[in-house]
């Protein structure tokens, strides 16, 4: 599997972003541009200058658009969301070396709006899961009380719920009960 280290950090801060949507818990989570800021700060993004009402707007816009990419069925289609978000960020790569990270690529051009930062590593790190044909790996969670999004990097790609308490939960049910039953199947000699 082709998927580095950056693009597993930019798809925890997409899954973060599109599980704070009002359809997912009922509630914005980014209600304000001070839930905006936590948010920059909980994911480290770098970067950013202060924020604006017009930043929150945008960052809200964007949401929409990415999680249309886990709701769409052909991957041409979710490939021409992935291009118009990319595009539209206007995005500059290059080589960085900044609070011990080690050399890596920011696509976002310097000191680019949030709105425009994360379109372009978001859109890109979905660019790479595309190229490296794990696209199957962006899951809905299947808890059919629950909208949350998730990557599943789990080696034999098997994960069906997200990880919040109610459905990690749910899991570990499901499977202590599997195990119940296997070991009750097991005929005693
Ligand atoms: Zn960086
Ligand atoms: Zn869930």
């Amino acid at each position: 599997m082709l998927i580095t280290h950056d693009t597993e950090c930019a798809l925890s801060i997409l899954v973060d972003l599109l599980n704070t949507a009002p359809e997912v818990c009922g509630t914005e989570r980014l209600p304000d541009v001070a839930a905006l800021n936590a948010f920059v700060v909980r994911q480290e993004i770098s970067e950013i200058d202060s924020l604006t009402e017009e930043d929150l707007h945008q960052v809200q816009a964007l949401r929409t658009r990415l999680r249309e990419v886990f709701g769409t069925e052909a991957t041409e289609d979710a490939a021409e969301l992935v291009n118009a978000v990319v595009a539209a960020a206007g995005t500059t790569p290059r080589l960085v070396n900044h609070d011990h990270h080690g050399w890596h690529i920011h696509y976002f051009a310097p000191h680019a709006a949030i709105g425009d930062h994360l379109a372009a590593e978001l859109g890109m790190a979905l660019a790479f899961i595309f190229m490296a044909g794990e696209r199957e790996r962006l899951r809905r969670c299947e808890a059919p009380d629950c909208a949350r999004v998730f990557v599943d990097l789990s080696r034999n790609r098997s994960r069906r719920y997200c990880d919040s308490r109610t459905c990690g939960n749910r899991l570990h049910v499901a499977a202590y009960r599997a195990r119940q039953r296997s070991a009750e199947a097991v005929p005693s000699a």
